[in-house]
């Protein structure tokens, strides 16, 4: 009784709810000597201890390059930039989708959307699934996840392998908190309510082995505070305060760590479901394209030793890689089946040179989306995206005539489609493209089906994209526009 009273997220709740005056810190204190100096070659030996915890914060609809440690002129990130000198930084990394339930899915299996089949509003992973809460638990890790998107609740199949998985209840004492968007108010709560369940978790198993799942959601939701700094008052502007916002959360959450002693022994992982975009390709949001604005996120890897310079991987990879990565840090079993690739021979070959790393180097990288993820009267119209080479090339499945191409060598944010010139020879490109989707698709069948009801569809709908109402077309446009999803039934959540 008493054991499951202590798993039950009520209590979590309440234990939250005692956490009054939580003062948000600016930067973690001491960040640099909490934990012994190591090298690289150092991190191989990480395979053999047996008291390591894992903390996995998915930050949602974060792009990396408003990030410091990506070059971003501004302030917005100092925990994570402090945790990225002490790490493992990947500069360019792929998610597999701009939709969270299809990112998620991809990330947690390591596979393609091609494979996990979890494309449409309606798609669960299934119990063949095999996700690292599952080996987590098996290896005899105490396992939780706290969230704050509907796409990666239980009857998604995401809560497989946690003893713990819940939404935390909302403190709506957290008065200081705004949100300046037209629809994000709908979701009831802060980070801070994950924050704080994430704590009461370490608190109460810093003497056991244990595995966190943290996903933030408040840069989706444009939250930030009354103490965040203020860049302007654009959406944009509004996103990097909400960024501010956040970084504080993953500071207390590394304060916690070194108030117990535990940044010794935990890896710490941030990553992002897929980025935001803001007009670079026409349109404000994610979840409609497979550009780089919605395509690229960051990837940071803190060991539990301290890495004098940090580490920096410049080659491109993928979110798939993610837990083979990890798990193999850890030397923990891989999961079945995965297509992501273990990243340790780019971070440990500092040259680069190793035929592993070149084979990993040469990788063609994927990324799909079911432009009518959340039509249910039509058709599927996928997406794909594939980076080879200096290219993104993006071609929908349906009409392979209809591509483009970027030379990310000479136009880095994709502007320029050399399709229309002919400049590029796309059919080598067209050809891996064939060869992957060939290569066999949903490897569990159709996924199950999830009734949504009218219930959740209000709350997944209540998560909202947000609009930039920038005149009154626009905002009629968008009026009109929100009436024909709704009558085509479609959620606006992304
Ligand atoms: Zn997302």
């Amino acid at each position: 009784m008493l054991r499951k009273l202590i798993d039950s997220p009520w209590t979590y709740f309440v234990l939250a709810a005692l956490l009054v005056g939580l003062a948000v810190v600016s930067q973690i204190e001491s960040v640099g000597e909490d934990a012994p100096p190591g090298t690289v070659a150092d991190l191989e030996a990480l395979a053999e201890r047996d008291d390591l915890n894992v903390i996995f914060i998915l930050i949602d609809t974060l792009r990396a390059d408003r990030l410091g440690a990506y070059g971003y002129e501004r302030a917005t990130s100092p925990n994570m930039d402090a945790l990225a000198a002490r790490g493992i930084r990947f500069g360019e990394v792929e998610s597999q989708s701009s939709w969270t339930k299809t990112s998620m899915a991809s990330l947690m299996t390591a596979r393609y959307p091609e494979r996990t089949g979890i494309m449409r509003a309606e798609d669960a992973l299934p119990d063949e699934a095999v996700l690292p809460s599952e080996i987590f638990s098996e290896e005899g890790y105490k396992t939780a996840g706290v969230w704050r998107n509907g796409w990666v609740a239980n009857n998604f199949g995401f809560d497989q392998g946690f003893s713990l998985y819940f939404k935390p209840l909302a403190d709506r004492s957290n008065k200081f908190v705004k949100r300046n968007s037209p629809s994000a108010h709908q979701l009831a709560g802060t980070d801070l309510d994950v924050t704080n369940s994430a704590i009461e978790f370490i608190s109460n198993n810093k003497d056991d082995r244990f595995f966190l799942y943290v996903h933030y959601m408040d840069v989706h939701q444009y939250v930030y505070t009354d103490n965040s700094p203020t860049w302007g008052t654009s959406f944009s502007d509004i996103y990097d305060s909400s960024i501010h916002w956040v970084d504080q959360n993953v500071g207390l959450i590394a304060q916690s760590l070194f108030d117990q002693e535990l940044l010794d022994k935990t890896i710490i992982v941030i990553a992002a479901d897929h980025g935001e975009g803001f007009f670079e390709h026409g349109a404000e949001g994610h979840a409609r394209s497979l550009y780089r604005e919605v395509q690229n996120v960051p990837l940071i890897i803190v060991p539990p030793l301290r890495l004098d310079q940090g580490v920096v991987v410049e080659e491109k990879v993928a979110n798939i890689d993610i837990w083979p990565t990890v798990l193999d840090l850890a030397g923990l079993p891989p999961l079945p089946g995965a297509e992501g690739r273990s990243l340790m021979p780019l971070v440990l070959d500092g040259a680069g040179e190793g035929p592993e790393a070149s084979e990993l180097r040469d990788r063609a990288l994927f990324a799909q989306l079911d432009q009518h993820w959340g039509r249910r009267n039509k058709e599927s119209d996928v997406l794909i995206s594939m980076l080879d080479g200096p290219y993104r090339y993006i071609v929908r499945a349906n009409d392979p005539e209809r591509f483009e191409v970027y030379d990310h060598s000479a136009d880095p944010l994709e502007k320029e489609d050399l399709a229309d010139g002919g400049d590029v020879t796309v059919k080598p490109l067209q050809g891996k493209v064939d060869e992957f989707l060939g290569s066999g698709g949903p490897v569990w069948g159709d996924s199950p089906k999830v009734p949504v009801d009218e219930m959740m569809q209000a709350q997944l709908r209540a998560l909202g994209y947000v609009f930039t109402m920038t005149d009154s077309d626009e905002l009629r446009r968008r009026q009109e526009h929100a009436k024909e999803l709704q009558d085509n039934q479609k959620w606006e959540t992304d």
